[in-house]
């Protein structure tokens, strides 16, 4: 039995602990809004990550403590670091909280990204910023599911932001996007899942699919790229990179040092979850097979719910709540598919389709 904290106490918190806990594992969570969906399942600390007495009220009788989100202000996980063992290292977090010093990061390592440049905001790039318009505004901190980024089409429209706590991206017309989730433990056992072809609208994931549609080259190349990164950062535990594909190469657009939501299908459509591994590598245990089950979908519930009868009737899909009140854009639950082939599973996205259209 093993006292493990997270920091954090949302719907990836929930499902962590609901993957350790049939392994007898206990679980504690710091997170500062009160009605998070971890803390109904165990004991949670509403307060602010940046309180020192807090953080070490919360680190004593833990044996290890990790997190479900990125944005912990790194001083708290290397406080922390003094009294109990912080998985992943707190500089994954440094790396992954600003998308200025990850695209850096990965181009250190030798993985491609879009082009992208800090240089100019004070300007309005009236020098040019080297691969033209249209691109992509991106708060360099704090955004994600598409908040803090839009698409610009000249340098004036870059100029009226006037921020220089932005990045400018090229703007790639990509094929697919990718994810591949990897997980390592503390002795360096390393595994990764298959890759998985993940949907956007608005910037928000919408639906994950696994259906053995990405080439073995595709698949050494993403692997090979997550190595890297494990190895400068010394990693335990979870890595997602997602990337962007483009004739038949990718491109690392950001990385998260935690569980992320395109592993969802896993919980069921994997010999092991991301969460159950997650929870054996920061323990140093054995990782768990990471061989998918079948064909496997993800629909993503996002700022409404189906109907939960109807989606309940349709044979074989598994419902997630995460007990999260319903607001546009909000993530509140998700609908995971396991079938034996493309056509059936197919069938099945239609029936959920039919009582949900919003994927
Ligand atoms: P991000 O917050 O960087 O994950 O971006 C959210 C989504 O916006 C991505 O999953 C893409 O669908 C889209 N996006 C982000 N950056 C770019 C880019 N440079 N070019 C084209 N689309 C992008």
């Amino acid at each position: 039995m093993t006292n493990i904290g997270i920091l954090g106490a949302g719907q990836l918190g929930r499902m962590l602990a609901l993957a350790g806990y049939p392994l007898g594992h206990r679980f504690r969570f710091l997170d500062p809004a009160s009605d998070s969906p971890a803390g109904l399942l165990a004991d949670h600390l509403a307060f602010d990550y940046a309180d020192k007495s807090v953080l070490e009220q919360f680190a004593s009788s833990l044996d290890v403590v990790t997190y479900e989100f990125e944005n912990v202000p790194v001083e708290a996980a290397r406080h922390l670091e003094k009294f109990v063992p912080v998985y992943p290292p707190s500089l994954a977090l440094e790396k992954a909280q600003d998308r200025f010093v990850e695209k850096s990061f990965f181009q250190e390592l030798g993985i491609p990204t879009p082009k992208f440049t800090i240089n100019g905001f004070d300007n309005g790039f009236t020098d040019g910023n080297g691969f033209g318009f249209p691109a992509v505004l991106k708060t360099r901190r704090m955004g994600y599911d598409g908040k803090g980024q839009s698409i610009v089409h000249s340098q004036a429209e870059v100029a009226a932001e006037k921020a220089v706590d932005y990045i400018l991206e090229e703007f790639v017309s990509f094929d697919r996007e990718l994810s591949i989730i990897a997980v390592r433990n503390k002795s360096g056992e390393t595994k990764f899942y298959p890759l998985i072809e993940n949907h956007h609208r608005d910037g928000i994931l919408r639906l994950s699919l696994v259906i053995g549609n990405v080439s073995a080259e595709l698949q050494k190349q993403a692997e090979e790229y997550a190595t890297r990164v494990l190895s400068a950062l010394n990693y335990v535990g979870v890595l997602t990179i997602e990337f962007f594909e483009k004739d038949g190469q990718l491109l690392a657009n950001e990385m998260a040092p935690r569980v992320h939501n395109s592993g969802h299908w896993t919980i069921e459509g994997a010999v092991t979850s991301q969460f159950e591994n997650q929870v054996r590598a920061v323990c140093d245990a054995p990782l768990g097979s990471t061989n998918p089950l079948g064909m496997c979908a993800m629909v993503n519930l996002v700022g409404t719910l189906p109907d939960e009868t109807s989606i309940l009737k349709i044979e074989g899909a598994h419902l997630h709540l995460y007990d999260k009140a319903p607001r546009p854009k909000r993530k509140i639950g998700h609908i995971t598919l396991v079938e034996k082939d493309v056509e059936t599973l197919n069938k099945k996205l239609d029936e959920i389709r039919k009582v949900y259209a919003n994927f």
